[in-house]
C-alpha cells in the first residue's frame, strides 16, 4: 500500500493537514453469526416494467441486469407488485409490440410467452414475481428482491418512495403536508417490516423531480435514512438548476441539519444511485438500465442480508467507479479504488466543519486526493465526512452528455458534533 498525499482546498475556517500516511487499518470483522468473508454485491433498486409504466415485460428487463453481471435487482413498479393474473395487449402501436413478444420467444423459447386472443385483441400474460424468481434466482449469484415504488403526492409535490423487500402492496399514503405525506409513507413501510419480521428499507426518490422536495424534507425524515443522490432518469434534475440545490447539495444540507441541529431523528442520511429504468430497448433513452447502482458489502447474497447490510450503511453508490474497500476509524476515512489501466481517479472528501462552537452552514470539499487508496485524516472538527470519486472514463450510458463514471460513499460522523456550542436541539426544522 503506497503512501499518499492529500491536498487541502484553500477555502474554509480550519487549516487542513498535508497528510502523508500509509494506512494499515483492515476491514471490520463480520458481525457475530456471519462467518463468511463479505463480498460486494451489485444491484439496482429502481426499475419499471409493463406491470406499471415501463416498456418491457419483466423477464426482458431482468435479463439485461443478469447479462450485465448484477447480483440483485428490485422491480419497483408504481403502487403494484408483480402478482396476480395480468394480460397485456400486444399491438404495433402499443407498449408491447409483436416484435417485443418475438424477442421474448427468441430469448426464452417459443413456448415461453403465453399469448391469447381476447375479445379480438392479442394479449400476452405478464409473468408474476414468483415465476420470475424461479426463472432467475440463483443462490449466491442473482436474487430478485420484491419491491414497490410507493407513489404518492401532496398538491404539486411528487412523493415517490421505494419500499424494498416487501411482498405485499403498501398503499400510497396521503396527509396534510409534504413532510407528513413523506413520513406517513415511510411509517407504512417501516410498520410492514416490523409486522412481518423482515428487514426492509425505504428510499426517498428523485427529490428534484418537478421541483417537488427540498433539503428540509430529507432532513426531517424520521426512522429512515435513504434517498436517491443519483437517479438515472433524465427528467429528475439531479443537478443544480438555477438556485435550486442539486441532490448532492441537498444531501449535505440535510446532513448538517440532522447531525448539528437534530432535525428528523438526528441520524445519518445515506445516498443511493439507481436507474429508474423505464426504457429497456435502447442504450440512449430517457431512462435506461445501467446508469446508476449500489454496491453492497455482505457475507450473504440473499435479500434479507443485502437489505441488512444497506441498513447498516455498508454500501456505496456508483455510476461506474468500483471500490475495493471503504473504511473508517477515529483517525481516518479511506477509500480503496479498484483502478483500471489508463483511467485516472480524483477523490474528494466532503464534509462540514465545526469551528468556534458553530457548524459551517454548508459543506465543502475538505481534501482532494489523486492516489489509491485515498485517505482522509480527521482533524477532530468534522461534523461528518463522505467521499466522491470521479473517474476520467466517460459514462457509457450517460445521464447527461459528458458525464464521467463516479462513486459516492456514505458519510461517517466525526467528533465535531461534540464541539458544538449548544446541545443538538430536538424536534424538526420548519418546512419551506
Ligand atoms: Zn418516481
Ligand atoms: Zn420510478
Amino acid at each position: 500500500m503506497r503512501a499518499n498525499t492529500l491536498r487541502s482546498t484553500t477555502s474554509g475556517l480550519l487549516a487542513l493537514f498535508i497528510i502523508t500516511t500509509s494506512l494499515v487499518a483492515s476491514a471490520a470483522s463480520p458481525p457475530a453469526g456471519e462467518s463468511e468473508e463479505p463480498t460486494w454485491q451489485r444491484g439496482n433498486t429502481h426499475t419499471h416494467t409493463l406491470w406499471s409504466d415501463g416498456d418491457a415485460p419483466p423477464e426482458t428487463a431482468i435479463a439485461w441486469y443478469v447479462d450485465h453481471g448484477y447480483d440483485f435487482l428490485v422491480l419497483s413498479d408504481h403502487n403494484i407488485l408483480q402478482n396476480g393474473e395480468r394480460w397485456f395487449d400486444v399491438a404495433e402501436d402499443g407498449r408491447l409490440t409483436p416484435a417485443k413478444v418475438d424477442a421474448v420467444e427468441a430469448r426464452f423459447g417459443e413456448d415461453f410467452p403465453e399469448v391469447r386472443d381476447h375479445e379480438g385483441r392479442s394479449q400476452m400474460r405478464l409473468r408474476r414475481l414468483d415465476e420470475l424468481k424461479d426463472m432467475f434466482d440463483r443462490p449466491g449469484a442473482f436474487v430478485l428482491i420484491p419491491g414497490e415504488e410507493v407513489t404518492s403526492s401532496h398538491r404539486l409535490a411528487q412523493i415517490h418512495i421505494n419500499a424494498i423487500n416487501v411482498d405485499e402492496v403498501i398503499p400510497p399514503q396521503k396527509s396534510d403536508s409534504v413532510q407528513n405525506t413523506i413520513q406517513a409513507n415511510l411509517d407504512a413501510i417501516i410498520a410492514w417490516g416490523e409486522a412481518n419480521g423482515r428487514p426492509v428499507f425505504a428510499h426517498l426518490n428523485h427529490p428534484n423531480f418537478r421541483k417537488s422536495l427540498g433539503a428540509s424534507n430529507l432532513a426531517n425524515m424520521k426512522g429512515e435514512r435513504f434517498f436517491e443522490v443519483y437517479n438515472g432518469h433524465r427528467s429528475v434534475e439531479n443537478e443544480r438548476v438555477d438556485n435550486r440545490p442539486s441532490t448532492e447539495e441537498m444531501w449535505d444540507l440535510a446532513l448538517i441539519a440532522r447531525l448539528a441541529k437534530g432535525a428528523g431523528d438526528g441520524g445519518l442520511l445515506y445516498g443511493i444511485a439507481t436507474d429508474d429504468a423505464h426504457d429497456h430497448y435502447q442504450a440512449d433513452a430517457v431512462s435506461v438500465p445501467g446508469r446508476g447502482w449500489v454496491m453492497v458489502r455482505t457475507p450473504n447474497a440473499d435479500a434479507d442480508a443485502i437489505v441488512t447490510a444497506m441498513r447498516r450503511g455498508d454500501f456505496y453508490a456508483s455510476s461506474g467507479v468500483e471500490l475495493s474497500d471503504v473504511r473508517s476509524d477515529p483517525r481516518t476515512y479511506a477509500v480503496d479504488i479498484a483502478t483500471e489501466p489508463g483511467v485516472t481517479y480524483v477523490t474528494e472528501f466532503i464534509g462540514a466543519m465545526v469551528g468556534n462552537g458553530e457548524v459551517e452552514p454548508t459543506a465543502r470539499v475538505l481534501a482532494i486526493s489523486d492516489t489509491d487508496p485515498a485517505v482522509y485524516e480527521f482533524t477532530g472538527h468534522e461534523l461528518y465526512v463522505r467521499a466522491r470519486v470521479r473517474s476520467s472514463r466517460p459514462h457509457p450510458r450517460p445521464y447527461q452528455a459528458g458525464d464521467s463514471e463516479m462513486a459516492w460513499t456514505q458519510p461517517v460522523t466525526g467528533s465535531g458534533a461534540a464541539k458544538l456550542k449548544k446541545p443538538a436541539a430536538t424536534g424538526t426544522t420548519t418546512e419551506p
